[in-house]
């Protein structure tokens, strides 16, 4: 089995491809975040997306910090439905670090629903020239995961290109893991694919540093150039062992996703 943890659609014309590119990678599950007018860019969000849903489409729901209070509100109405697998912050994309103390309220939902938190690390795209990178390092997630050591915390595409930082909080923090999603992503270049062999390296090395735990699969999709069914190709491509391989894939995934299994 494998499980997309992480995957957007920016148009809801994309919800169609999303189910066909995943049918033909073999990913049985596929983890949709929301974007309320996150940075404020306008793609869909939860309310659109939703009712399009197919079998094996589940989702993560997200707030803008720019609308705390009614982003809050709707984030635990949307908790209700079992859909509804994880929670997806994007610090760096918005203007808040993940140990501010008003972001605690976030975590208090995500205890109380038994669901995991995702945040947007590291290098932000630059479509969004308000990002700021401050927001988005790793290092801010360690307290975070010790102040809720009964939440489990993602640091989605393990804080590219600053893996040394994710796998510093992944290691020291026995409930936070990482995502693999957009590292394999880029292609159509002249070293594209010096830079895919470079990455991998590092996912390689911290799949072996932590013994095959808590690192999962997903896309980021949808991916550029490449389809979700060549990102899975890619990803077997990593010098793994295969029962680690099972444990990114999938196992790992389901540990912390109660609401996929
Ligand atoms: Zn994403």
């Amino acid at each position: 089995m494998i499980i997309d943890v992480h995957a957007h659609v920016w148009s809801l014309d994309e919800v169609d491809r999303l189910r066909r590119e995943a049918r033909e990678a073999g990913v049985e599950k596929v983890v949709v975040m929301d974007w309320p007018g996150i940075a404020g860019l306008r793609y869909p969000a939860l309310e659109e997306v939703m009712p399009r849903g197919f079998d094996g489409m589940f989702f993560g729901v997200s707030l803008s910090v720019r609308r705390f209070e009614e982003g809050l509100e709707r984030m635990e109405r949307f908790l209700e439905d079992r859909r509804v697998v994880c929670i997806k912050l994007y610090p760096g994309y918005e203007p808040f670090y993940p140990n501010e103390r008003r972001m605690y309220r976030v975590y208090e939902l995500a205890q109380r629903f038994d669901v995991p938190v995702l945040f947007h690390s590291g290098e932000t795209w630059e479509e969004v020239p308000s990002a700021r990178l401050k927001y988005s390092r790793a290092i801010y997630i360690d307290e975070v995961a010790v102040s809720f050591p009964k939440v489990n915390f993602i640091i989605a595409h393990l804080s590219y290109p600053d893996f040394h930082s994710a796998l510093e909080v992944i290691e020291k923090n026995s409930n936070v893991h990482g995502d693999i999603s957009d590292l394999f992503a880029y292609w159509g270049w002249k070293y594209a694919k010096k830079h895919f062999e470079w990455v991998r390296g590092e996912v390689e090395k911290i799949i072996y540093a932590l013994d095959g735990e808590r690192i999962l699969f997903g896309t980021d999709w949808p991916l550029e150039g490449i389809t979700m069914k060549d990102y899975v190709a890619l990803t077997k491509t990593l010098n793994i062992e295969e029962e680690d391989r099972e444990k990114l894939l999938h196992k790992n995934a389901l540990k912390i996703f109660k609401r996929l299994r």
